[in-house]
């Protein structure tokens, strides 16, 4: 669609700058991170804001960096790139890295922000499942001060977050974890490639010391809600059992009744949620095995 007028856009350099901007400029505008949602919106489905403010001068927003009590942060202005190549997430959560390289294709990860990407609010955004799995938090900035959420209780519905219209999405933190953490990031869309997900199943949880017993677990939806959402009945299935193909299952089994997806033209609700079911199986028992080391690999474990 073409604009009729002039576009006003703000390039703060700072977060108060930013949060003052939209406060005095009122409702109606946007911020600005890569572009690779928001573009989109502008030119192919008629969204036209009143103004735009730039949050990539703002410094301080970018990088990967481990913290003293073993937290790991993630500035929101990240590319999915970055997460993808980030030589602690590859090493740490493989899985979280694994879900970021799943964005679009490399041009769309290279300009493609964390931020954005949860900003969005899209129930099949792909970094958000694995994140959630990891117990991660939010750092929101506004100009009402700053505040701390769980990025479990971050998101509303398809588009709205509990952000309010000044607030900058900051950065997002992973608590230290055991050591014995393993996870699995399971995408399924037909094209592979440059498609969002139709279902996406992160897990993460810990082997015991000396046996194969899952704790901690975590098992959480993608695009089969209007949020992504833990399956808490599939979880509490697992906690404290030994992993087995059986247990895998029935928990795949349970998560499926717990996922509330929709019939649309990509896909059937019935067909999303028995796909929720061997994908949850399936993402249980390969985080057991360890991160696929390849491309090849990944997409032969996928289902
Ligand atoms: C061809 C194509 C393929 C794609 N494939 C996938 C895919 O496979 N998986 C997937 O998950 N996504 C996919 N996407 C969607 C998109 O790339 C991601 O959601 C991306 O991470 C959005 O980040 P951005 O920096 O581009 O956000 P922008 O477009 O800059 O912003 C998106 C929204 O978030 C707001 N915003 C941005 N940053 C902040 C912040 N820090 N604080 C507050 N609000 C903020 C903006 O105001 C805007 O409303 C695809 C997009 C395209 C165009």
């Amino acid at each position: 669609m073409k604009r009729t007028e002039p576009l006003e856009m703000y390039q703060p350099t700072s977060l108060q700058e930013a949060s003052r901007l939209v406060k005095k400029n009122g409702p109606g505008g946007r911020f600005l991170a890569g572009g690779t949602d928001l573009v989109i919106a502008m030119k192919e489905k008629g969204l036209v804001p009143k103004y735009v403010v730039d949050l990539k001068r703002i410094p301080g927003l970018t990088g990967v960096r481990e913290n003293t009590d073993g937290s790991i942060t993630i500035g929101a202005l990240t590319t999915m790139r970055e997460i993808e190549i980030s030589p602690l997430l590859t090493r740490k959560y493989p899985f979280l890295a694994q879900s970021a390289a799943e964005v679009g294709s490399i041009q769309i990860r290279n300009r493609a922000t964390l931020g954005g990407n949860m900003a969005n609010a899209t129930p099949s955004a792909d970094v958000a499942p694995s994140l959630i799995a990891l117990d991660a938090t939010a750092k929101i900035v506004g100009a009402n001060g700053e505040r701390t959420v769980a990025l479990e209780k971050f998101f509303r519905g398809p588009g709205q977050s509990v952000m309010t219209a000044d607030e900058i999405l900051t950065e997002i933190t992973i608590p230290k974890a055991p050591s014995r953490l393993v996870g699995e990031y399971i995408k399924f869309s037909p094209r592979e490639m440059m498609d969002l997900a139709y279902v996406g199943v992160a897990v993460a949880y810990t082997f015991g010391e000396n046996e194969r017993r899952c704790q901690g677990v975590r098992i959480v939806l993608g695009a089969v809600a209007p949020t992504p959402i833990r399956a808490r009945k599939a979880e509490a299935v697992m906690e404290g059992q030994l992993l087995t193909e059986t247990l895998a299952e029935k928990a795949g089994e349970i998560a499926a009744q717990e996922s509330k997806p929709i019939s649309d033209v990509r896909s059937s609700a019935d067909y999303r949620r028995a796909m929720v079911g061997a994908m949850t199986k399936r993402a249980l028992l390969n985080a057991a095995v360890g991160p696929a080391k390849s491309w090849v690999e990944r997409r032969e474990r996928r289902y």
